[in-house]
């Protein structure tokens, strides 16, 4: 009902078929309601990177020709240092939970819109391949490039997300017995895509709004969510939260993406009854490729290894690693190479920047810019993105996997690897460490760590950093991930 409400006032106001609707909003019941309205409309969603300083949201606001603005009160400030700037904006709505006064210019508040709508809005039929939504990636350089989904698109990749989670026959499982609450904001690829996944299986939702540790605590035992998903670095914050190192959390499913779950961090979990996998995609991706099938074999070693591998592709989804000549490389899950992927969700090309995506599905095949290895199950590893590899004396060696093993030294909270330019070897790694409370700084001991591993073979000994710097925390993008390329620029 209410999603044929905001539709009708939406075409009140002008909203038509290929008009683009803007959404600035937490996590809430109202960008669900977004989420299907506006696509049903044959109009665009664009779901704004709200964490992006101003003049980028002006940016991709402008280039997506957005003509309405649905915005939370709490941007209103934002809003005010871009609004003059604003190319193709008509209007504007409000969302607040108790509306004050209505901006000067706004054609209304949500709610209240809502309310004097009529209820039966008639969607129309259209071809699949329409475009429903579009948003802008966050990469460390240049500027943001807007990716767009069609509608055949968004029915598609919940239907084979919802398909691998439903058939996991023990650990990391949705089903209709789950409460679902992202800590993926909504704006970053539809919150992953969940939860169209989970209205198609018609379970309970709830939008924590701004993520705040104690909010998102109390939710989870207040709403019995028992499935989740996040980047490392908003489960870290959680298990580490005053409030989050006592709470019960025994049996909460936890997806872990956006980057690499590390060793560590899925030991800690894991001790805490936590159900938690990795899980890998892009917002190029809409997002999900693979999933790690953890299962509930093997001993706390195994699983941990098990559930931060970064998994099996996901129906309809075919995946290659190649080397620079596009060759296929061994699947003997050792040789590494970029990862190339074609799915039916991928985004055909960036918003009006036809070279980036020629680049993008150059030799016809999607791009990743990660690289990993395959192995004679299908299973993926990324063992680094393309442009943080640290090659030294002419090897290759995984940032990713030297994270991994340093975060699971006692002493040690968070871990990051960049390489460092070097005379003799081309580059080093150089690790920054951010130390668990009460530990203080031994990079004796730590070397001695990732030396061990060496020795072992478990690891390349050419991994072993000479320098560890002591870090209180470490670079981030606007979306919670590892600021490599500032980490380089500063050590630089
Ligand atoms: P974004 O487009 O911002 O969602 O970022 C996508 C990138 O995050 C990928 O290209 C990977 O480099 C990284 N990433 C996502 N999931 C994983 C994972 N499970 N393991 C390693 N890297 C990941």
């Amino acid at each position: 009902l209410r999603i044929g409400r905001l539709a009708a006032a939406l075409a009140a106001l002008g909203v038509r078929p290929g008009s683009t609707v803007a959404m600035m909003d937490y996590d809430s019941h109202r960008y669900l309601e977004a989420f299907f309205a506006v696509p049903m409309m044959g109009a665009v969603l664009q779901t704004v990177n709200v964490r992006l300083a101003p003049e980028q949201i002006l940016y991709t606001l402008n280039h997506a020709r957005a003509d309405l603005l649905l915005v939370n009160g709490e941007f209103l400030p934002l809003l005010a240092a871009i609004r003059d700037q604003l190319e193709t904006v008509r209007g504007f709505i409000l969302i607040a939970d108790d509306p004050a006064a209505l901006p000067a210019g706004f054609a209304g508040e949500y709610e209240a819109l809502l309310a004097a709508a009529r209820d039966d809005y008639d969607f129309p039929d259209f071809d699949e391949n329409t475009r429903a939504t579009t948003f802008y990636t966050t990469g460390t350089t240049g500027l943001p490039k807007g990716v767009y989904f069609s509608h055949r698109q968004l029915v598609l990749h919940p239907l084979a997300t919802a398909a691998a989670l439903g058939t996991a026959p023990d650990s990391g499982r949705l089903d209709r017995g789950d409460v679902y609450m992202p800590i993926t904001p909504m704006f970053h690829v539809h919150a992953w895509g969940i939860p169209y996944v989970a209205t198609l299986l018609g379970i309970k939702q709830v939008y924590p709004g701004r993520y705040e540790p104690d909010t998102l605590l109390r939710l989870i035992a207040a709403e019995q969510v028992s499935f989740s998903h996040c980047v490392p670095t908003i489960l870290q914050m959680l298990l580490t939260s005053p409030a989050g190192q006592s709470a019960d959390l025994a049996g909460w499913k936890v997806v872990i993406g956006g980057a690499a779950l590390p060793k560590g961090l899925a030991a800690a979990a894991l001790e805490r009854g936590i159900d938690v996998f990795a899980g890998y995609g892009m917002s190029e991706t809409c997002p999900i490729l693979t999933l790690a099938r953890a299962g509930s074999a093997g001993d706390a070693a195994a699983q941990v290894e098990a559930r931060v591998k970064t998994g099996q592709p996901i129906p309809l989804v075919e995946l290659r690693t190649v080397d620079e000549d596009l060759r296929d490389l061994p699947r003997d899950g050792r040789t590494a190479g970029e990862v190339l992927v074609r799915a039916p969700w991928l985004t055909q090309g960036y918003l009006d920047n036809p070279e980036a995506g020629a680049a993008l599905w150059a030799g016809g095949y999607l791009h990743t810019g990660d690289i990993g290895s395959l192995d004679a199950g299908g299973t993926l590893q990324i063992t680094d993105r393309l442009k943080d590899v640290i090659k030294t004396g002419g090897e290759w060696i995984s940032s990713l996997d030297l994270e991994s093993l340093i975060s699971q030294h006692p002493s040690v909270s968070e871990a990051a690897v960049v390489g460092v330019p070097d005379e003799k070897w081309g580059e080093r790694p150089r690790a920054l460490v951010v130390l668990k409370p009460g530990h203080a700084p031994d990079p004796e001991a730590l070397r001695a760590w990732v030396g061990q591993a060496a020795a072992e073979g478990r690891i390349s000994r050419y991994a072993v950093p000479e320098a560890i710097d002591f870090v209180a925390e470490l670079p981030r993008t606007s979306v919670g991930k590892l600021d490599k390329k500032l980490m380089r620029q500063r050590l630089a």
